[in-house]
Formats: C-alpha cells, structure tokens, sequence
C-alpha cells in the first residue's frame, strides 16, 4: 500500500484506483461518478427508473459518497470495491466540512461530465443546463455507506436550504440506526431514504452481507422498524439473487419483514452482475425481468397492505407502493 496522504487515512493506492475507475475524489474522504444513465439520459437515450418512478432529474443528478471507501458490510453482490473498503468509522474532528464536500462533489461532477457535451449525439440543452446549473437530484449511495460520515445530517440540511436541489436520496445498509433518529430529530432526514435489503433472515445476513458487527441483523432489523414514523419517504430495495435469497423458504419471511417496516415503497430488483461482484457470484444469480415480475406476483400474493404500482424491464425492477402511503409517486418537495 502507499503512503497514507490524508489526515484521515487513505492511502494513494486506493486514491488512483478510484480515480482509475472514473470517480472524482472530492476532498478527503468523498467521491463522485457519472451514472450510466446520467450519461444516457445527455444523449437522449432514455432516463432511468428513479425518474420514471418518482421524477428526479436524471440529467441533473449527482451521484455522490461521502464515505466512498468506509463501509462496515461486504456484501457478496456489491458491485462497487467492496474489498477496496477497508475503514469502518470516522472521527468526527477529523472529517471534511460538508460545504467543502458540497463544492469539491459540484467541481469534480462538472470535469467527469465535461467530455459528453461535445459528443455528436449529446443534447445541448439538457447538457448546458445539467453543467451550468447547480444538481437537481442528489443521489448520496456510490460507494461506501453514508451514515459513517458524521456530518451527514448537516449536509442535507444545506442542499435541502438550496433551492435548486428538488431531491435528496440517501441509499444506506441499515447498520446505524442512531444516525437516522438524529437525523430526525434534527429536521434532516433526505426526501428518500432507501434501505437495502438482501437477506430474509440472520443465517444468510450472516453469509451476504458480512458486516462487521456481530448484532448486524438486529441493527438492519431496528432501521427497518423506525422508518414508519420517521416522516420522510421510504423505500426498502431488495435486491434478488437467483438461487441464493429468493427461495420459497425466504419469500414468507420478507413480507413479515416488510409489513412491519411500514416502508412507502418496495423495489423488487434483479443482482446486476457487474463489476466486482463477478468474482464473488455466477451470471446465472441474475435474473431476468420477467423472473422479477413472476418473483413480485408471488410475493404480492403475501402482501396485506402492498401492491404493485409500476414497473421497469430495462433495470429489471418492480416497484410496489403501501395502500396507505401518504406520498404520492412523484416527488413535489425536496
Ligand atoms: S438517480 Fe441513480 S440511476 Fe438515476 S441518474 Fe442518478 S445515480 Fe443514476
Ligand atoms: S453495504 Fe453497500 S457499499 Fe457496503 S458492501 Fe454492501 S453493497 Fe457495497
């Protein structure tokens, strides 16, 4: 490994294979990355499901971590450097002020998109605007896990104060739940908060999702019990891998999980064989659409207060909506 270069720690080494793999490294310890779809959606070539489904701008998101290679999980389908993620906590006096953060992820998103404006089939206009005007959509997942960043709360407090920010999406695993009753009681929770869910029961937390605390499955357990009266939007998204947490035996007890969360919305979605994750499973645990679908109708059946609400082939992903959610689809406030 290389000589450690920030004051909190990460080495050179894993500093360039980032950047090798296209992310902007914005200050010390977050990053950036120009999403497939963001790309697609400049050149006019569809948008992704999180528009569809909820109305963000595809074109105007910023995709961004601040904890991109801090993570306590490992989980066998990350397809981000899961191995590449060797910290698991940050001090608080020692972290990035969430306004360096903010600018450095606006700078460094404006470089990584700067090449696709000259692009024959770009869309001038969606460019000009998605490169001259402050991000939209706010999409805190990439790599690593969020809630290890200690000021989290404090920097979606100043994009939600910005008014170009229509949205604010924080993907987590679930293994802080602290974090989000401060959130709470702070006033900064994200317009969306996504729970990832890829384990039916402990046994096979335990085998997927390799955290590093021996009570994982109660944390995950105790995140998904507190999102019914956080008062924000919420999602749990699980993700499916053919053969291994789709089985009959784990259908039933996903839907007793989900009831109790209280979640707004369900994604049903396929494992992407993509990236790392090719070297920890086999292109036949990802599944197609249509197994999706046939996997959602099953699991509707076990589901008292959920239905299916749309759905989207291209991601292989269904979406169900609770009967009695108070949010509509599409998002109207950040
Ligand atoms: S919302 Fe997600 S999928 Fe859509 S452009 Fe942003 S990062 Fe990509
Ligand atoms: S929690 Fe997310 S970032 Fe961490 S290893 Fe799992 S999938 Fe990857």
């Amino acid at each position: 490994m290389g000589e450690e270069n920030t004051k909190i720690g990460v080495d050179e080494d894993t500093i360039r294979r980032y950047e090798n793999a296209r992310y902007g490294i914005a200050g010390n310890h977050s990053a950036v990355q120009i999403c497939s779809w963001n790309r697609k959606a400049l050149r006019g070539m569809g948008v992704c499901y999180k528009q569809k489904f909820y109305g963000v701008d595809c074109h105007r998101c910023t995709q961004m971590s601040p904890a991109f290679a801090w993570c306590q999980e490992c989980c066998v389908h990350c397809w981000r450097p899961a191995e590449w993620m060797k910290k698991t906590s940050m001090n608080e006096g020692e972290v990035d002020d969430p306004r360096l953060i903010i600018e450095e992820t606006v700078k460094k998103r404006k470089i990584l998109i700067s090449g696709i404006g000259g692009a024959k089939d770009a869309n001038k206009e969606l460019f000009k605007e998605s490169f001259n005007k402050f991000p939209s959509h706010w999409a805190i997942s990439l790599s690593g896990e969020p809630t290890i960043y200690p000021r989290l709360g404090e920097m979606v407090g100043l994009l939600r104060k910005n008014k170009e920010v229509k949205s604010i999406f924080i993907v987590t695993n679930g293994q802080e739940p602290h974090v989000f009753e401060k959130l709470k009681k702070n006033g900064q929770l994200p317009t969306q908060l996504y729970v990832s869910v890829s384990a039916p029961n402990k046994e096979l937390f335990k085998k997927l999702n390799r955290s590093i605390y021996p009570d994982g499955w109660e944390r995950l357990c105790k995140t998904l019990g507190m999102l019914s009266s956080l008062g924000c939007r919420t999602v749990i998204r699980l993700t499916l891998m053919r053969g291994i947490n789709d089985l009959d035996e784990h259908i039933g007890q996903y839907a007793g999980l989900f009831e109790k969360s209280g979640a707004d919305f369900i994604e049903v979605k396929s494992y992407m064989h993509l990236g790392l994750s090719r070297e920890r499973l086999k292109k036949e645990n990802m599944a197609p659409h249509d197994y999706i679908r046939k996997w959602s109708e099953g699991f509707s059946k076990l589901l008292e207060s959920y239905e299916i609400e749309d759905e989207d082939p291209v991601s292989r992903i269904v979406l169900f909506k609770r009967k009695d959610s108070r949010f509509d689809n599409l998002i109207k406030n950040p």
